[in-house]
């Protein structure tokens, strides 16, 4: 049993002051306000956010990708094929330690949670390694040592197009048959029950591009219950393939053809039309949203003011992993509609503020996609949680929503003091617990894979 005591928490949507927080078997047992100060003190309590969407092994390519490609104008596809290439040097063990490393920025930047978009299986060239859950154990390994509570999503990935192409010399190693994903998906089910107990096993089709319709219909029954997540409609020439060969826009394709629900995140979302953003948000299915990254790849702006007018549910993913920031990508979906609009505080209500909203709704949203019984401090829910130094100079004297304000729109993680993923209390004092080591390997990772480059 832990015990916490906070000025200040957002408990079921609602301030309340001097809570203690009891945590037991990594779950709220109780929030009681108005209590004298024992356990660990914190200033501002928040539920910590599951980050959404991220290829972990990308972040090694951070600041790699800022030159012109060989074509005029810069683009998309331009930096995926730099990422083929990188990719194809990756060993277990670097993908191991990047990946420690990414979820220990997650857990600094104030995420309770990791939702692994895994699609990097096989040994350059594409044969299966002899264990072929091999790299599905690395990213499970990485989550004991960095504490994070991890959602594991073994991807799907056939073709190398609409057309149902093979995969291409940079696709190799995501490749996988139906069959042969179910024995993934198996060898990843006994990676992921060596975790704690809210580390969560779902599926994931890459995209419309990557995996027959036979396959879409058949996956949501390979793990009943569990998350789904999917790229949907990023790129406008994604857009175009889908309609080419499938005969529809991506979204409506999707709405037509499969059972979308509260199990599904799409993740981007950025070229839907008005009526496709509402007929998807009423689905239940939770926009995954990865601002920081949409806005490096040029993807496009998601209409964020329609989805959440039509009750959609949002979730905040790192995806690229480019910068690991919770404060800047929720600063960067707001301020996105803001230039868009001409307009400010997009999300913003009478009731609530815009950072307020953004995190709330984040949160919730999140633990929906990451198929976690998390994102609201009440009883019963995994302990993620957030903490606020309100003795950062730029909180000084502010109320608790003007505070959470500061965080997204004037603020970065050095405002995080401490983060627990269910319970595991991994950041202390704005540092990881582990942060000496894991920095240590990531650097002999990406050492030997820059001297390659
Ligand atoms: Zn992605």
């Amino acid at each position: 049993m832990q015990t916490l005591w906070a000025r200040h928490a957002l408990v079921a949507g609602q301030w309340l002051a001097d809570v203690r927080v009891e945590i037991d078997a990594g779950r709220i047992l109780s929030c009681t306000p108005d209590q004298p100060a024992t356990g660990q003190r914190v200033h501002l309590l928040l539920p910590a956010p599951a980050n959404s969407h991220s290829h972990a092994f990308q972040r090694a390519m951070a600041g790699l990708t800022e030159q012109r490609g060989p074509q005029a104008g810069d683009s998309f596809w331009t930096w995926r094929q730099l990422m083929f290439r990188f990719l194809n040097d990756l060993t277990p063990e670097q993908v191991e330690a990047i990946t420690a490393f990414v979820q220990m920025e997650m857990l600094e930047a104030g995420f309770g949670a990791s939702v692994e978009f895994h699609y990097l299986h096989h040994r350059a060239g594409g044969a299966p390694y002899r264990n072929p859950a091999e790299m599905s154990e690395r990213i499970a390994a990485a989550a004991e040592t960095s504490g994070i509570g991890l959602t594991l999503l073994p991807v799907l990935y056939q073709f190398g197009g609409c057309d149902g192409r093979a995969l291409g010399p940079g696709q190799q190693r995501f490749g996988n048959t139906p069959d042969s994903y179910a024995t993934l998906l198996s060898g990843a089910e006994g990676a992921v029950m060596q975790l704690p107990p809210d580390s969560v096993l779902g599926t994931a089709p890459h995209s419309l591009r990557a995996v027959s319709r036979e396959a879409l219909q058949s996956l949501p029954g390979l793990r009943p219950d569990a998350p789904i997540h999917m790229h949907l409609a990023e790129q406008k020439a994604e857009v175009d393939e889908v309609q080419a060969h499938w005969g529809a826009r991506p979204v409506d394709w999707a709405l037509d053809n499969l059972d979308l629900n509260g199990r599904w995140c799409l993740i981007h979302c950025t070229q839907m039309t008005a009526q496709e953003t509402s007929a998807l948000a009423r689905t239940g299915a939770v926009a995954g949203l990865c601002p920081l990254t949409e806005a490096s790849l040029g993807d496009g702006i998601f209409d964020g003011i329609r989805w959440v007018e039509n009750a959609g549910a949002i979730s905040i993913g790192s995806d690229s992993n480019i910068r690991i920031s919770l404060a800047e990508e929720l600063r960067q979906l707001d301020t996105t509609q803001r230039l868009r609009d001409h307009s400010r505080a997009a999300f913003a209500t009478r009731a609530r503020s815009t950072g307020r909203r953004l995190l709330e709704d984040a949160a919730i949203g999140g633990a929906q996609a990451a198929g976690r019984g998390a994102g609201r401090i009440e009883p019963g829910a995994w302990a993620d949680l957030l903490a606020l130094d309100t003795g950062h100079p730029d909180l000084e004297g502010l109320s608790p929503d003007t505070a959470l304000d500061t965080f997204v729109f004037a603020g970065d993680s050095a405002m995080v003091s401490d983060v627990w993923s269910a319970g595991r209390h991994l950041v202390t004092g704005g540092r990881h617990i582990a942060r000496d080591q894991i920095t240590e390997d990531y650097r002999g990772a990406v050492r030997t894979l820059r001297a390659g480059l």
